[in-house]
């Protein structure tokens, strides 16, 4: 008998032979400007950790003593007994870092998109969302049922236009019940995969003029933009304008979790409904400890926030010098355009050898033939340590006639 799941093993190897597969490395020390991978010392070009706050001792010390406090486990999910104080202490901290009205704490980021969507939105509802969101917002719209699914160009406000003026005879018709459908735009902040920002106060504009509400998850935006890492709101100066605000802890801010911020009565909304709030339990004590003390940090001090900037900036610079194609980066992230899958991979490993691990981003997070490797500075690196990157990049891009 043939086994029902030999489709996907197939699968498998036909990945291989298309450069999609991916080759997960393990690291063996802390996050930090190097690693320890396959028991080499490399270079990191190529976490999230943009403060270098995964590693950084003080987050790592609030977390023990929050441990001996507490203990390690919340024991039941928030709305039964496992809502500890350190939660609410991190929610009101986080309202207070992104000047909203209130906040709600989260597992992660994924999660925090498919609560933001599907505790208010529901198949007769209509979204309108960018064509290069985050698999998360896409997920959490299919999770939501919603039955009028609209796409528009990246960061193409035309289109946008036309997509909500197309919708407003099916957003002026109610719902089967009599009540109103709601019309949501919804996008990420920092664009990952090539570091360009979404242009949130023409967003507001036409959510406004069209009665459509907003949504921004700022994944890579938070702890980036804005005045001490604020997030894309501050850094557009819209505090209040965008209906929700969706974050997560796991770059930036270096630990793991999600955060939705709004409205107060919005909020609550969220507390009483979230399915996976009330259904799956919260962060862990160390991690909800380790974040207070991040964004208390943070809000003390926007060193690291400079520092990542002037990074960025820097490889920015060297590589074009170098003839590479940065692309259309406004932020930190840096990708090396390549376009061919296989040679990014090789790129990558040949980066390996010289010991600056940086991964290739290939299709499905980007689309076919726009493979890159994407190089993520910290506020961790030296210029010393960016320097060594950049040599590297210089070799192998010359070696594989990239440059
Ligand atoms: C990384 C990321 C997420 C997922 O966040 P996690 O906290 O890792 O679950 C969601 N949205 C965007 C835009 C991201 O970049």
């Amino acid at each position: 008998m043939t086994d029902p799941l030999q489709p996907f093993y197939d699968q498998i190897a036909a990945m291989k032979e298309k450069g999609l597969y991916s080759t997960i490395r393990t690291v063996e020390s802390p996050q930090g400007a190097w690693l320890k991978v396959n028991g080499k010392k490399v270079l990191n070009f190529c976490s999230n950790n943009y403060l270098g706050l995964a590693g950084n001792p003080r987050v790592g010390k609030a977390a023990i003593a929050a441990v001996k406090k507490y203990g390690v486990g919340p024991g039941a999910v928030r709305t039964l007994s496992g809502t500890n104080v350190l939660h609410l202490k991190l929610e009101e901290e986080m309202a207070k870092f992104k000047k909203c009205e209130a906040a709600l704490v989260v597992q992660g980021g994924f999660i925090a998109n498919i609560i933001a969507i599907q505790t208010i939105m529901g198949k007769e509802d209509i979204v309108i969302s960018d064509e290069l969101n985050h698999a998360s917002i896409i997920d959490a719209v299919k999770i939501a049922q919603i039955g009028n699914k609209f796409i528009y160009k990246h960061n193409n406000m035309q289109d946008l236009e036309m997509k909500l003026k197309e919708v407003q005879p099916l957003a002026q018709t109610p719902r089967v019940d009599g009540s109103k459908r709601l019309v949501l735009i919804v996008t990420d902040g920092v664009f990952s995969m090539d570091g360009d920002i979404a242009p949130l106060p023409e967003i507001v504009k036409l959510a406004k003029k069209y009665g459509a509400i907003t949504m921004t998850d700022d994944a890579h935006g938070e702890g980036v933009l804005g005045n001490f890492g604020r997030g894309i709101v501050d850094h557009f100066h819209l505090h209040g304008q965008v209906d929700i605000e969706v974050g997560t802890f796991s770059k930036a801010l270096g630990v793991v979790g999600g955060v939705i911020a709004g409205k107060k009565e919005l909020i609550e909304y969220y507390r009483q409904k979230a399915r996976p709030f009330a259904f799956s339990t919260g962060l862990t004590i160390p991690d909800t400890a380790a974040l207070i003390e991040a964004i208390s940090m943070l809000t003390k001090s926007d060193a690291l926030v400079k520092k990542v900037w002037a990074n960025g900036a820097y490889l920015k610079k060297e590589f074009k010098k170098l003839g590479f194609n940065t692309g259309v980066s406004e932020t930190p992230i840096t990708p090396v355009m390549i376009g061919d899958e296989n040679l990014a991979k090789t790129f990558s490993m040949k980066l390996f050898d010289h010991h600056v691990f940086a991964t290739p981003i290939k299709f499905p997070m980007v689309a076919l033939g726009k493979a890159r490797i994407r190089v993520m500075p910290s506020a961790s690196h030296t210029k010393k340590d960016l320097d060594f990157g950049i040599a590297a990049f210089a070799k192998v891009g010359k070696e594989l006639g990239i440059i």
